[in-house]
């Protein structure tokens, strides 16, 4: 069984219900969720837009190999409308980004593991170290916690509180 943690994030559309579906689809059809992060509200990242995201973590048990797991991820995530249009960051209903397989350190076309903007990202960072604030970055060799006492990252990322969250209008 593989431990892998997964990045998730919605800005647009019913980010809340995209949230919930996404995690209804991963544990329907990617693996079993073991921890989910708390819920954050954060401001897009390197793209200027009015929507904020809703961004969290989970660890899953998986016996997908990576491969198989992102094109799980990417069906999930054309499920629930996202379209790639370009390369640059935008607006999305669902964003899933494997940040670490096991520990496993991977550079093939489709894959970078760990996830490569994790250290820059406080909106990753916050919600993996009230999960795995020890978990080491198998590249860097630092804990999550360290990383994130060090990030760079001032942008908003205010924890929300799940239950007004879920089962609001958006
Ligand atoms: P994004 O638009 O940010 O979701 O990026 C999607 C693209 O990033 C896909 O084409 C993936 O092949 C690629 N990719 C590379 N590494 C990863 C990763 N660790 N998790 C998810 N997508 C990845």
């Amino acid at each position: 069984m593989n431990k892998v943690f997964i990045g998730i994030g919605s800005n647009i559309g019913n980010r809340a219900l995209n949230i919930e579906m996404a995690l209804a689809n991963i544990n329907g059809s990617v693996g079993q969720i073991i921890v989910k992060s708390p819920t954050y509200e954060t401001e897009p990242w390197g793209f200027e837009s009015k929507n904020r995201f809703l961004n969290l973590v989970v660890l899953i048990d998986t016996e997908l190999n990576p491969d198989d797991l992102l094109d799980a991820l990417q069906s999930i995530e054309r499920s629930l409308g996202r379209k790639r249009e370009s390369i640059v960051y935008q607006n999305r209903p669902i964003d899933l980004d494997i940040l670490f397989f096991n520990e496993s350190v991977i550079n093939s076309p489709n894959l970078t593991i760990p996830h490569p903007h994790i250290g820059e990202r406080m909106f990753v960072l916050k919600p993996l170290a009230d999960i795995a604030p020890e978990l080491v970055h198998p590249v860097l060799k630092k804990s999550i916690r360290i990383m994130a006492e060090n990030c760079p990252d001032k942008g908003l990322v205010k924890k929300v509180d799940d239950s007004q969250l879920f089962g609001r209008s958006n």
